[in-house]
């Protein structure tokens, strides 16, 4: 039987937060692979709650807010680009020597697959896979994930891996098994009929999953409608099924939807009401930035009900012209509405939160106070998420064509974290603390309006 080695790489970053973060298309990519008579493996170098590294620490992982926290870090030296950038490098997850422990125990597998995320996270990719390559020099590395599928010619030119599989659903599984010559019939549907293959975690606090793929929304600073060409769901009944099997088979408390458009259609008021009847004790969180056009009173009093807790509304800009150029998704009118709903099914001011873009193009100082003043008005946390342009949006062809961010960057730059150090427009690095102070002020004014602190 052919066994295969996955990965999900370090993160190499000035910041990084485990704010629920699983490597999801990694779990399918088992699942589909078991499923054609593959054995696979995980090593997952984010993973808190892993026995070993939790031996290397001497103590268990400490948990934050249900299931999110620090992960383990060491200032690594920087990668030239960040020479004139006063903010320590680190890596973020296991320790080298963990894990080439963890590799050594891996030398008879027929090839590693790895996964990417964020594309300014490539160092934490490329450093991955030379451990890989000096621990288990012989084997094929096949590198996958939104990174690969979004700039696949650097990851190509730079990341060191043996193939570089592009594409979302099974078709780079396909092209990669194809690379290594093997042989398999993969399960195209592979949303509806398999489910994530958690069995690699020995200690499963929380589990991520998503109940559809793709969004039909089209946001010019997006790239989910380009990287699933549709969107697809799976059937209420089964996410229902998977969760309860979560719950009462690896007693799973806390369940994260990273669904990127979960309110489209019917379906999650049918998996709410299924959920409804199993009266399972888990706590439930939205923190994907949700459609607040699509909030009813009915979804509402079901998520009351069913018991969800983090509930992140995607606000981006009070700039009404913005709201229309970047895809009209939301308007202060549908925030307004939504949080009425959901505040009527009574949830309090620190259960909902609004995710505002700061720097976007076009977007003055002015239009993020504003909005964090609209998330005050309204008693709900707002979030401030620095703009980081992603490669092949629209919003980032119309960057390079306007010679506002040079088309070869590396893009670590783009890091929303680095981006105020060099970008020249209307936000600067000082207004950006500015603002993440009075954001700051208005939650912990609200937190304390709600006789609850929380962490953030
Ligand atoms: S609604 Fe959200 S996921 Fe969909 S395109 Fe817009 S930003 Fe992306």
């Amino acid at each position: 039987m052919k066994k295969i080695l996955l990965i999900n790489p370090w993160i190499e970053d000035v910041a990084a937060y485990d704010f629920w973060l699983k490597p999801l298309g990694l779990l399918y990519i088992s699942s589909i692979l078991k499923d054609a008579g593959i054995e696979t493996a995980l090593i997952d170098l984010l993973d808190r709650y892993d026995p070993e590294l939790e031996a290397f620490m001497g103590k268990e992982a400490e948990d934050k807010y249900y299931g999110t926290g620090k992960f383990y870090n060491e200032a690594i030296e920087k990668p030239r680009c960040l020479e004139h950038i006063p903010r320590k490098f680190k890596r973020y997850g296991f320790p080298e020597e963990l894990f080439r422990r963890k590799l050594r125990r891996y030398r008879g597998v027929d090839a590693v697959f790895i996964t990417s995320m964020m594309t300014y996270w490539h160092y934490g990719v490329s450093d991955t896979i030379r451990v890989i390559k000096e621990e288990l020099p012989d084997k094929p590395v096949v590198l996958g994930g939104v990174y690969a599928s979004i700039l696949p010619d650097h990851a190509i030119a730079f990341s060191g891996a043996d193939f570089v599989a592009p594409g979302t659903g099974i078709s780079p599984v396909n092209s990669a098994l194809e690379f290594l010559g093997i042989k398999a019939s993969l399960k195209e549907n592979f949303l509806e009929e398999l489910d994530p293959d958690y069995s690699h975690y020995d200690k499963l606090s929380y589990a991520v999953l998503i109940t559809s793929t793709g969004c039909p929304f089209h946001c010019n600073y997006c790239m989910s409608w380009k990287l699933w060409k549709s969107f697809s769901r799976r059937s209420p009944k089964k996410v229902a099924a998977f969760i309860e099997n979560l719950y009462y088979k690896r007693g799973v408390k806390d369940i994260v939807f990273f669904d990127d458009a979960i309110l489209v259609g019917s379906d999650f008021k049918e998996l709410l009401k299924l959920l409804e009847a199993k009266e399972l004790k888990i706590r439930y969180h939205l923190p994907n930035g949700l459609h607040a056009r699509l909030i009813d009173t009915e979804t509402a009093q079901l998520m009351k009900k069913v018991n969800f807790k983090t509930i992140k509304l995607g606000y981006e800009t009070s700039n009404a012209a913005l709201q229309e150029k970047t895809g009209g998704k939301v308007f202060d009118s549908d925030l307004v509405r939504a949080v009425s709903f959901l505040k009527s099914a009574g949830f309090s001011g620190n259960e909902i939160s609004a995710y505002i873009i700061a720097n976007l193009p076009g977007q003055s100082v002015e239009d993020v106070e504003r909005a964090i003043d609209k998330c005050d008005e309204l008693g709900i946390l707002p979030v401030i998420n620095e703009f980081t342009p992603i490669p092949g949006t629209p919003q980032w062809v119309e960057l390079v064509s306007k010679k506002k961010l040079p088309e070869d960057i590396d893009p670590l730059l783009l890091d929303n974290s680095l981006l105020p150090h060099w970008w020249d427009k209307g936000i600067t690095e000082t207004s950006l603390r500015l603002l993440k102070e009075k954001a700051w002020k208005v939650r912990k004014r609200i937190e304390n309006e709600n006789c609850l602190s929380r962490f953030w």
